[in-house]
């Protein structure tokens, strides 16, 4: 088994291995004293994994429950946090019991926002069972929900007691939300490890899903360790997110899927740094062909004054100009703001 230790206000481990979702009864169990514990899913991952989760924990003696919301960022509300308090209170939960978190981002951001919250903070453990989630929303400590005014604009950074990755859970996926997951491998790559970038162009990434897993996750515990609150460095994971969360609000995120926005956004900015001298040329074609590699878009039709005055409008702008993620090269990332009069001539 491959472990990541995240040394965190609350340090804790992320296990990787395949078949790792049968043992999680007892891989619980060695993080926590709880003696009840609300398994938090949606409806797709339900029908797939809720049943042998729920039982390899009674196994342990844990006393489970399971609350299941329906499948869909729609359900990504305060509503349906409050549903989550209202279980857990009927059902008693106490300080000292734990949530477990299975399923994708958005199952994630919301269960570990109920646990952030309830009772003023539980403890939860994560099962990401999406490739986006498991490279990438599992670290880190981000969670929350969608209001109305913005995606995921209240939250609060609670880190996990433990994250199961059980690379297994990808086969079951749609190759749509692969891809979707690949995005994100990719910027990793981009911003920190040019031998990543290199391998994903050389080999099928789902060859050698536990290396990159294990990869990414690193890659974003050593960046979150070194910033836990997003003051610094880990900006520099928002590479190509600037310009891709315009778009997904353009097309209302419905249009484009997150990753599907992250490749076009990495492009865009990328040919922007060409273009200025910021970095070195030829990078957004490789960006491009691995990209396109893994089926993701690498260019939209949106309008370009409409990309700009979304990104700043953005709530990460701020004092009067949009920090962008840019390459010098493949492998090395660098933030620099723009003035917000200065977005379109830079992007366009
Ligand atoms: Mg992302």
């Amino acid at each position: 088994m491959r472990i990541v230790k995240v040394n965190t206000n609350t340090p804790y481990d992320i296990l990787i291995e395949r078949g790792l979702i049968n043992n999680v009864g007892g891989l619980v169990k060695s993080v926590t004293s709880a003696t009840k514990i609300t398994v938090i899913t949606d409806t797709n991952v339900e029908k797939l994994y809720a049943e042998r989760i729920v039982d390899s924990l009674k196994t342990e003696g844990f006393d489970t429950s399971l609350f299941v919301f329906e499948a869909g960022e729609k359900s990504k509300t305060l509503s349906t946090i409050s549903r989550m308090y209202d279980h857990m209170a009927e059902f008693k939960m106490s300080r000292k019991d734990i949530v477990v978190a299975l399923g994708g981002g958005v199952t994630g951001d919301m269960a570990g926002f109920a646990a952030a919250t309830y009772m003023r903070g539980i403890d939860f453990v994560q099962i990401p069972t999406s490739l986006l989630a498991q490279v990438d929303s599992s670290v880190g400590g981000k969670t929350g929900v969608d209001i109305p005014q913005g995606k995921n604009l209240v939250g609060a950074f609670h880190q996990p007691r433990l994250v199961i990755i059980d690379p297994d859970t990808l086969s079951t996926l749609p190759e749509y939300y692969i891809n979707d997951g690949m995005a994100e491998v990719i910027k990793y790559g981009c911003i920190k490890d040019e031998e990543l970038f290199r391998t994903l162009e050389k080999q099928n990434a789902l060859d050698i899903i536990e290396d990159i897993i294990e990869t990414c996750v690193s890659i974003k515990r050593d960046v979150v360790n070194r910033d836990e609150k997003e003051r610094g460095e880990r900006m520099l994971l928002n590479f190509g997110h600037t310009l891709g969360h315009s778009l997904e609000k353009i097309y209302n995120f419905e249009g484009l899927s997150h990753g599907q926005a992250v490749a076009i956004g990495m492009v865009m900015i990328t040919n922007a740094g060409e273009r200025a001298g910021l970095t070195k040329k030829g990078t957004a074609d490789k960006i491009t062909a691995l990209c396109k590699k893994y089926n993701l878009p690498v260019s939209d039709s949106a309008d370009i004054g409409r990309i700009a005055a979304e990104c700043t409008s953005d709530k990460k702008s701020s004092a009067g100009s949009v920090s962008f993620v840019l390459l010098d090269r493949i492998g090395s990332a660098f933030t620099r703001k723009t003035p917000l009069s200065d977005v379109l001539s830079f992007i366009k």
